[in-house]
């Protein structure tokens, strides 16, 4: 609804003769979804929540005509004794560290100077000026930056291997296919700072010894697909893409290719042959892309986050970078905080802080009095981290030693009154329906599981379902040709292995 109070706001602008000195600027998302829609007005960067177009009248002619701040409008953290807080002294944001999100909510996405303004393109102009491709990854690889898409493989070695493959053509692609319920950092990203996407693209295309980059976009994201067109455009004419980059003989050239909403397009060889012209189903692995992937082409793929990072990690160095986190997880992670918890919204965090950080303090904590039960990280990929967990410093391998995985950063907050069982039905059924059906175990196994979730949660189930179930889930991990079906039954597993009583709870016949 942001549009018609941008509309509003104008009129009441132009009505009151300000039309020329208050510009108002559309920026990305700013984080806290459960404000919004939100509005700053500067200098005095006066943060006004849950606005209305019927509010654009009291603001224009109080604020910005007689000066006088419209306090019931204001987020009520910002104020304290009737001094105005800044934003970073809130509890949505004080331990948080912005560096994927460092421009969203800040500058204009569709306003190619912004980004330059927060020094933007100075990577770019610094690797292709100072900096050997050997040099790149170097700093890539000592910054600890892993892949923010699922897997964490480390992005600086995935690079060194599309360098050392010698082609005639190499790629590089930026997966922007998110596709996990309750997961929006992606989106936000594109929406908010496409260009940081762009450069770090281009950076990558240096460093590996490729001209052509892709972006694989969901075409469900059409703000993102619009700024992204308008950003690459941009791009290109300030001469930050296309032939000869800063007069120093570098060509790179990126175009966008709109995914059609397969959540299997997501893994990395269903985007590459979905890029291609083709159906999107995974293929088997090796070759990885790093040798042989679009086009059969060395092609490094990367998702958007890993992309937002990388800029800055040239710029201010590794060292700088891997100060942040815990010792095999450097820097932050952005997650999308949903379900049952007070301030719904991104957030993004040095690695290692624990779930009862991004819980009760930056998440405010559970609505209406309720007990935490569990949250849900990696979407249809991860699992349920019970209570007793909340003091776990979150980084990759933690969360896998729990049975969970960091995935691309979804977190659904559940509450006392969840049930496990239908928690982890609900992700089999995205997986019944995602599944591409081209291997056997993911395509029947996945259906077969969510029968028998199905039968026990109808109070139908048998004590030997749960045996069952476990057999089947390990089958599938264990056969499954790509990650979607390796990982489908990890919902089922972890609440299993932490819920039990909730499963045996609905079983009937106990024998
Ligand atoms: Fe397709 Fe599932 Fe097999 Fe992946 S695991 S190839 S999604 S059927």
């Amino acid at each position: 609804g942001s549009q018609r109070i941008i509309d509003e706001l104008e009129k009441e602008l132009k009505a009151q003769n300000l039309s020329e000195e208050v510009k108002v600027i559309k920026t990305g998302c700013f984080g806290l979804c459960a404000l919004g829609p939100i509005m700053i007005v500067y200098p005095e960067g006066s943060f006004y929540s849950r606005v209305t177009p019927e509010d654009m009248h009291e603001i224009v002619s109080e604020h910005l005509v007689k000066g006088r701040i419209v306090k019931r409008l204001l987020y009520s953290e910002t104020v304290e004794n009737d001094t105005v807080k800044s934003l970073n002294e809130t509890t949505f944001y004080k331990k948080q560290h912005r560096i994927a999100l460092r421009n969203c909510g800040v500058i204009n996405p569709e306003d190619i100077n912004e980004y330059i303004a927060y020094d933007g393109y100075q990577a770019l102009g610094k690797v292709l000026t100072e900096m050997t491709p050997d040099d790149v990854i170097k700093i890539i690889k000592d910054s600890g930056l892993r892949g923010r898409g699922g897997g964490g493989f480390p992005t600086g070695l995935k690079w060194s291997f599309a360098k050392a493959s010698v082609s005639d053509k190499k790629y590089v692609c930026c997966n922007a296919d998110e596709g996990d319920p309750g997961a929006f950092m992606d989106r936000s990203v594109l929406e908010g700072d496409p260009h940081a996407v762009i450069e770090a693209m281009a950076i990558a295309g240096y460093a590996i010894g490729a001209d052509q980059g892709y972006i694989y976009v969901r075409a469900e994201y059409p703000i993102a697909v619009k700024r992204l067109e308008i950003a690459i455009k941009q791009a290109r004419e300030e001469g930050f893409l296309g032939e000869n980059i800063f007069g120093t003989g570098f060509n790179f050239n990126l175009e966008l290719r709109l995914g059609a909403g397969a959540f299997v397009c997501g893994e990395e060889t269903a985007l590459m042959t979905s890029i291609e012209g083709n159906r999107g189903e995974p293929r088997p692995r090796p070759p990885f892309p790093a040798v042989k992937g679009l086009f059969g082409k060395p092609t490094v793929l990367n998702n958007v986050e890993t992309y937002a990072n990388v800029a800055q990690i040239i710029l201010h160095g590794a060292e700088w970078f891997s100060a942040m986190g815990t010792e095999k997880s450097k820097g932050t992670k952005v997650f999308a905080l949903g379900g049952k918890i007070h301030n719904t919204g991104l957030v993004e965090v040095p690695m290692g802080t624990t779930l009862r950080e991004i819980v009760e303090e930056i998440g405010g904590g559970i609505p209406n009095g309720k007990k935490f039960k569990a949250a849900q990280t990696g979407g249809p990929s991860g699992g349920c981290i019970p209570a007793e967990h909340l003091d776990i410093p979150i980084d990759y391998d933690n969360l896998i030693a729990i049975g969970s995985m960091m995935g691309s950063g979804g977190l659904i907050v559940m509450d006392e009154d969840t049930c496990m069982v239908d928690i982890a039905k609900f992700f089999l059924e995205f997986t019944v329906e995602e599944s591409c059906g081209k291997c056997t175990p993911c395509r029947v196994g996945t259906k077969r599981l969510y029968e028998i979730l199905d039968r026990i949660t109808k109070g139908k189930g048998k004590l030997s379902d749960l045996d069952e179930l476990d057999d089947l889930c390990h089958y599938i991990k264990d056969n499954a040709l790509c990650g979607l079906g390796q990982t489908a039954p990890n919902p089922v597993l972890s609440t299993m292995h932490f819920f039990r009583d909730e499963y045996l709870a609905h079983i009937v016949d106990k024998k």
